[in-house]
């Protein structure tokens, strides 16, 4: 490695100096970086790849990456800029030329991080990437995430279980009848207030309270969270001294409990790195999609009986299986897949729903679209050298028979569809197929959502107005109560570690 470099070095010295100047040195485009709780990503984008090596540090934590081949420069001191107070990862970043041809990086790091470090080649309009992604050393329980949100902690105050255990599972399929009955209710006759103030700025950090939202972010002391994937034991009693989070409202005398919840998976497409698609007018489908998503999660949650798991809720980059495996791992009911992406001519317009196909497409724009989506991991960047045995299993699971499951996704999407084509405009009167990655959960209910064409100008306008987010987010709610209430979920076993 070292000699090869060397002799790399000699070869290009025996060139005239301007070609050295010119020929070996990269220069970084851009820098960017993306915060997140599940994980903060920096990037920094170049003419030509970058070599690099790092390690980390104890007391306190730091990165310490080099960079070969560069120079200090005003674009790559950027960085330190970039870097946000509220940072759940990095409290500063240093930049020094540490050789004449090293720049080394060091990340202040707030808590210990395991790092992925991955390079991307040029895709769509990005040149060479180089990518750091900052993850906890030990990762939250998504379920114990969901049981606490909205300050309504599941299984906290959970009334004493009835005797025996078709008491138990009557007073279970009455919980999720009510919730049904008071969800159907509501999507009947909306609140009066909607609420839209955090819904607008999806990307807005919330710098009061970050560790508030996901429990095991500064995992030090905090007791050691069982890995969710872990067999799923007995339904837990849980005990309510030890796990009440001080964080919570005290729980109300009827929080359900979380074996009785109807859990719903929203996915926002795209995010961080990957924009989606761009209206005329510059609106990003990454930031409106999780707009939506988070209106549609606050009509839902209004219910005391259904939890809400985001694939994600910030602007960062969620591969796309990744996806799927988090709405499995807390067992959701169901996942919906918000979009609103661009066809090739300004024309097109409508909303369309599409579920999986297990065979061909049912038309080449459904197919043409599934491609579109599928791409989403390409420009996102995804750590592909990464690829553990668990995504290969995973991978595996997702190819399986899913024909029990895309029945099910064509009546959810049916509903959907149905509600959707009250508020705007269709762009085909059926439910579509075709092979979309992020659907192929082989248990849960799945549908994709193009709200609307945001390369349709007029479209566009729609998909930023908040009272067309807010309609659609009503037919969005009412199509998936109506589909609930058609096809009650069934009772599930999730344990938490609560
Ligand atoms: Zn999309």
């Amino acid at each position: 490695m070292k000699r090869r470099d060397t002799l790399g070095l000699l070869a290009v010295l025996l060139k005239a100096p301007d070609t050295l100047a010119a020929g070996s040195q990269a220069n970084i485009v851009a820098v960017r970086v993306w915060p997140a709780q599940e994980y903060t990503r920096v990037t920094l984008e170049s003419d030509k790849p970058l070599a690099v090596k790092h390690f980390l540090v104890d007391a306190p934590h730091r990165l310490v990456i080099d960079i070969d081949g560069l120079e200090l420069s005003p674009g790559l001191r950027d960085l330190i800029g970039k870097v946000k107070a509220d940072d759940p990862f990095i409290t500063g970043v240093r930049v020094g030329q540490n050789t004449p041809t090293v720049v080394r990086i060091v990340l202040d790091l707030r808590q210990p991080a395991a790092p992925q470090i991955f390079t991307l080649a040029p895709v769509a309009a990005y040149k060479h990437r180089l990518v750091f992604d900052l993850y906890p050393k030990v990762t939250a329980d998504p379920l114990v995430a969901l049981a606490q949100d909205g300050g309504k902690p599941a299984g906290v105050a959970a009334p004493p279980s009835p005797a025996s255990p078709a008491q138990r599972a009557q007073a279970a399929a009455s919980a999720v009848n009510d919730a049904l009955g008071e969800l159907i209710q509501k999507i009947e006759r909306p609140a009066e207030k909607p609420a839209p103030g955090r819904a607008n700025l999806p990307s807005a950090p919330v710098p009061s309270a970050p560790v508030s939202t996901v429990p095991a972010a500064p995992a030090a002391s905090a007791p050691p969270s069982a890995p969710a994937a872990s067999k799923p034991t007995a339904v837990p009693t849980p005990a309510p001294a030890a796990s009440a989070p001080a964080v919570s409202a005290p729980p109300g005398p009827a929080a359900p409990r979380i074996d009785q919840l109807i859990i719903i998976a929203l996915d926002p497409g795209h995010g961080g790195e990957d924009p989606g698609a761009v209206g005329p007018s510059g609106l990003r489908e990454k930031d409106v999609v999780l707009a939506v998503a988070h209106k549609l999660r606050e009509r839902l949650t209004a219910n005391a009986n259904i939890r809400v798991l985001m694939t994600r809720d910030a602007d960062f980059f969620v591969p796309l299986h990744e996806r799927v495996r988090k709405a499995r791992r807390v067992q959701a009911d169901l996942f919906v897949s918000i979009h609103a992406d661009a066809f090739i001519t300004p024309q097109a317009r409508g909303a369309s729903v599409f579920v999986l196909s297990d065979g061909a497409a049912t038309s080449a724009a459904a197919r043409w679209m599934a491609d579109r989506e599928n791409a989403a991991d390409m420009v996102g960047g995804v750590n592909v050298g990464a690829a553990t045995n668990d995504a290969n299993v995973l991978r595996a699971l997702l190819d399986m028979s899913t024909t029990a499951q895309i029945k099910d996704s064509l009546k959810l999407g049916g509903e959907v569809l149905g509600q959707i084509g009250k508020v705007g405009k269709l762009h085909k009167p059926r439910v579509e197929q075709a092979g979309f990655a992020v659907l192929k959960a082989p248990d849960i209910p799945s549908i994709l959502v193009e709200t609307a064409f945001i390369s349709n100008p007029d479209e566009e306008k729609k998909l930023r107005d908040p009272e067309y987010q807010d309609q659609l987010v009503d037919a969005l709610a009412t199509g998936i109560a109506r589909y609930f209430a058609k096809n009650p979920p069934m009772q599930r076993k999730r344990s938490a570690t609560l």
